[in-house]
């Protein structure tokens, strides 16, 4: 099976100065780059990408699939469908699903799920420690052996720092990173929502933004005296993208990734949530605006622009993390942390920096596609050479549409962007050559 994809404008960061290529494709591998007016190899399929970005697929590396355990929020197909749909030809789920991905045959089992499915790949990361208890560590060789590209206890970090000194010592023995959501939670217990002028005008517990900077500053810290590579998730404050910054430039080996909801959304939402579609409406304590890491404030969000703009930041990752409607429509305190986010990335990444010119498409494609493949070793991917898989994110700078909650292919409805207009989306989805996606098939 031959397909070629033509006429677009290729964008690989590996090879920026291919972009008026055409791509062929072969046995869901990238087969060769023809020149414009190459002539198209007979009994070739073609994709029309006239006007359009044709970009190695994106690579999500943090999100939560909830299969085994939780199927009533999300399985691992319907997880792979809301990817797809959101240009996402790769996605890794974090362990926290039950029961915990600490051992090979879970790892294995997610993949067997991914594999029925046949929509995204699905690259798993395993436990820091059995049962993410923070207490006897995982065997993480195993895990890789089956799959898993990284080890985390995301959502239940590891508080005891000789523990995860221990971690980083076998992880490195291993070539794996060490993911690690940041939160001492001596400091943010009990909390919500960020500490700051809106937790106190909404008399909700705060979480201060030290809670993170401390643990950031501890694992890097471990990081440089261990040689591991930590990779801090989702990084919400001022205090983590300084802190990460100056770490690279000692040459500690640390990177690290944010959500498009901190570079969009500040703890303002939590009182006034006004979707794009219905502006002037107050919407408090709506829950799709709680997640953990929380939304900072405004001095936050800056310093992450900031840290996006000059390469501080590596990776966009979603966090996607779907609830079912019954447990997010608790009240505020009660409901659980987390949002969707897997269809509304890349929307919000044009939205946000792409069409404020805070960066370039060629930045864009690195930080949802290289650089999250070179993070965690996944070879063949992030990049469109010769030889490689033909994942592929085909998208329209131009598409002008709307996100709705209920057009969702997840199985979850918990996004805050219900209603939002969009500039610039994802047309065309291919995974090993194969059109998993398409926009016009799908309205
Ligand atoms: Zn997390």
């Amino acid at each position: 099976m031959k397909l070629v994809i033509e006429n677009g404008h290729l964008i690989d960061p590996a090879a920026p100065e291919n972009t008026g290529m055409s791509v062929l494709i072969e046995d869901g591998r990238v087969a060769a780059w023809l020149h414009p007016g190459e002539t198209t190899p007979q009994g070739c399929e073609v994709f029309d990408a006239s006007g359009l970005l044709v970009a190695p697929g994106f690579i999500d590396m943090h999100v939560h699939l909830r299969e085994p355990g939780q199927e009533h929020k999300e399985t691992i197909a319907s997880g792979c469908a809301a990817a797809v749909a959101g240009g996402w030809t790769s996605v890794c789920p974090m362990p926290n699903t039950d029961p915990i991905n600490d051992n090979a045959a879970i790892t294995r089992y997610m993949i067997e799920q991914a594999e029925r499915a046949a929509l995204a790949n699905v690259f798993p990361i395993g436990a820091i420690t059995k049962s993410s208890d923070g207490t006897e560590l995982a065997e993480m060789g195993e895990m890789k052996a089956a799959g898993a590209v990284a080890v985390s206890d995301d959502g239940r970090p590891v508080p005891n720092a000789g523990i995860m000194r221990r971690a980083m010592q076998y992880a490195r023995d291993f070539y794996l990173p060490v993911i690690d959501h940041c939160e001492d939670k001596s400091l943010s217990f009990g909390g919500v929502m960020h500490e700051g002028k809106f937790s106190l005008l909404l008399g909700l517990k705060g979480m201060p933004a030290l809670a993170e900077d401390i643990d950031v500053v501890r694992d890097i810290l471990l990081a440089k005296e261990t040689g591991a590579h930590v990779h801090i998730a989702h990084v919400s404050t001022k205090g983590s993208v300084e802190a990460v910054r100056r770490a690279k430039n000692e040459g500690i080996h640390v990177t690290c990734e944010v959500t498009p909801h901190h570079f969009t959304l500040t703890d303002r939402a939590v009182e006034d949530l006004s979707p794009g579609a219905d502006a002037g409406v107050r919407v408090p304590y709506d829950t799709n605006t709680k997640m953990s890491p929380p939304l900072r404030s405004e001095e936050h969000l800056e310093a992450i622009i900031e840290g996006i703009k000059d390469g501080t930041v590596d990776a966009i990752a979603t966090d996607h993390a779907p609830h079912h409607a019954d447990e997010k429509s608790l009240e505020y305190d009660r409901a659980p942390f987390g949002i969707t986010g897997l269809e509304t990335a890349v929307g919000l990444a044009f939205k946000e920096l792409v069409n404020k010119g805070v960066i370039s498409l060629e930045r864009l494609v690195e930080m949802c596609s290289a650089n999250p493949a070179r993070i965690l070793g996944i070879r063949d991917r992030g990049t469109l050479k010769p030889g490689s898989a033909a994942d592929i994110t085909v998208i329209d700078p131009y598409l002008g549409w709307t996100y709705r909650n209920v057009d969702s292919r997840s199985k979850s409805r918990n996004s805050p962007f219900d209603g939002w207009h969009f500039e610039g989306g994802v047309v065309a989805t291919f995974v090993a050559g194969r059109l998993v996606y398409s926009r016009s098939d799908s309205v």
